[in-house]
């Protein structure tokens, strides 16, 4: 997520400082294709052929006329993603970057993303790099890492500044931050580039002296000056906001968000904040990135009138079950929710503590259905204790009111969350946070063995011709973020 927000902050309490976004990661999205070379192999000449309408298309909204249509330019722009990097231990996908030369995230494999600047994700950015610094001297570079797959690119991007410019402070932060094993932080920090876990504000404000009081707990109106919306792949301009921070239920047994105090902006200041999205930039979709948008901020939205489209996460509240206020949801430009059903099974939902009812989860999907919000769905395989009868009965549910777009994942539980506390379900615990390489605990179950759990979800599960409909129906690569822009095969 571009750090409007923080630009904001930074510019009112620093009133002379200047200061400059750049979203690299949008760049890179545009020059890595541009630098593909053919190889002569059909798919990547096919794509190479496409290149520039691929590009054009995905930034507009004839890229999304249909999801028919949708489908085979975003596998041209796969395909010209992994043309060049198909022989190295490389992996990227529109959606996603994995880095094979650094299995782990211990303090070695730290290292050494620093020190290897030769990065596919960095490398075509540089010459841009270039030219902002011929004009821009930073006294201080700040990178953020949210994503798993961003930390090399961003690693080696601080070690290609740190090259550059040996005396340069240089900050690293972002939500990943908070993920990463103690001892990757520390070579982080061993490599003079300075680790900030947390929020971006306070690190600022400690290296300004800046005074003042937080007004709305934090919540500024971002500020997203110089960014080139044009590279975005959307059909229609769609910018990123949050209403709370941390997690107002922060209960569940799996979920590290309970790390995070929460807070939440107040309502009023938030319909500003929104407006000043429309008027100032023009924004068509604004998408709410808080981890579980809280119920008293769900409902003022649901009364707003703002003339655009929204989508976000949603906890599976008995609200939802009311149908004239989801009706008010879609009258307010609601257009997709994300839930995490997790799974139809009560006793199940019980030891996660989520705090729901499967029962509402039908509910939920026709009421939205019927006033044209979309439900993006999460379930989770393999909780300790789960039997191959609850994911059958999770199955069965399911298909009796399939939801719109699904993702079904294998549980991992990182180390920060509750039941990481309880030694006799996992072997590690919260000392897991010290195990050299390693984001999650390794979970012992004895009521279902992961090989036979993989082999249901592919045989059983995924075979489904419900559930195959749905997968197929869910964008690939970038999932609720162009889900959002499709109903099965209509356009935004
Ligand atoms: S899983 Fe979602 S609702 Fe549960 S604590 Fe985490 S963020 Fe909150």
């Amino acid at each position: 997520m571009i750090q409007g927000d923080l630009l904001n902050w930074c510019k009112t309490r620093v009133p002379d400082m200047q200061s400059r976004i750049l979203d690299l990661n949008a760049l890179a999205a545009w020059r890595i294709p541009q630098n593909v070379l053919d190889n002569g192999s059909r798919k990547c000449h096919r794509a190479c052929i496409h290149r520039e309408n691929t590009l054009h298309q995905l930034s507009d909204r004839t890229g999304y006329r249909s999801y028919a249509h949708y489908q085979t330019t975003m596998q041209f722009y796969a395909d010209l993603l992994s043309c060049n990097t198909v022989k190295q231990s490389l992996k990227l996908t529109p959606g996603d970057f994995v880095d094979g030369r650094f299995p782990g995230f211990d303090g070695e494999s730290i290292r050494r993303m620093i020190l290897t600047q030769d990065n596919p994700l960095l490398n075509p950015v540089i010459p841009d790099l270039e030219d902002i610094l011929t004009d821009f001297h930073p006294d201080q570079v700040g990178i953020s890492v949210t994503y798993r797959s961003q930390l090399s690119p961003g690693l080696a991007l601080a070690g290609w500044f740190r090259s550059r410019f040996r005396s340069l402070p240089i900050v690293i932060g972002g939500a990943f931050m908070a993920c990463l094993p103690l001892d990757g932080r520390e070579a982080i920090a061993e490599e003079n580039i300075i680790v900030h876990v947390g929020r971006g504000e306070d690190y600022f404000r400690s290296i300004f002296a800046a005074g003042g009081t937080d007004t709305h707990l934090g919540f500024s109106e971002p500020d997203f000056t110089g960014v080139d919306f044009s590279l975005y792949f959307s059909p229609v301009l769609t910018l990123p906001m949050i209403t709370s921070r941390g997690c107002y239920w922060a209960k569940c047994e799996f979920c590290d968000e309970c790390r995070e105090t929460f807070r939440m902006d107040d309502c009023d200041h938030l319909l500003k904040r929104m407006m000043s999205l429309v008027c100032k930039y023009g924004v068509q979709h604004i998408h709410f990135c808080d981890h579980a948008i809280p119920p008293v901020i769900l409902r003022q939205i649901a009364g707003s009138d703002l003339s655009i489209r929204w989508s976000g996460f949603v906890r599976a509240t008995t609200e939802l079950t009311d149908m004239a206020f989801i009706r008010q949801l879609a009258i307010s430009g609601c257009n997709m929710l994300q839930i995490g059903f997790e799974s139809y099974d009560n006793g199940i939902l019980s030891a996660m503590n989520k705090g729901v009812n499967p029962e509402h989860y039908p509910t939920i999907i026709r009421n939205c259905r019927k006033f044209g919000i979309r439900t993006y769905v999460y379930l989770m395989f393999g909780y300790p204790g789960q039997t191959i009868e609850h994911c059958e009965g999770t199955l069965e549910s399911m298909k009796r009111m399939p939801p719109d777009f699904l993702n079904a994942a294998i549980f991992r539980l990182p180390p920060g969350a509750p039941l990481a506390r309880d030694r006799f379900t996992v072997k590690n615990g919260v000392t897991d946070q010290h195990s050299p390489g390693r984001l999650y605990c390794d979970v012992q179950s004895d009521a279902l063995f992961l090989p036979d759990l993989r082999r249901w979800l592919s045989k059983r599960f995924k075979s489904d011709e419900t559930i195959r409909k749905i997968i197929k129906n869910t964008p690939h690569y970038y999932k609720s973020s162009h889900a959002v822009y499709f109903r099965a095969d209509n356009a935004y």
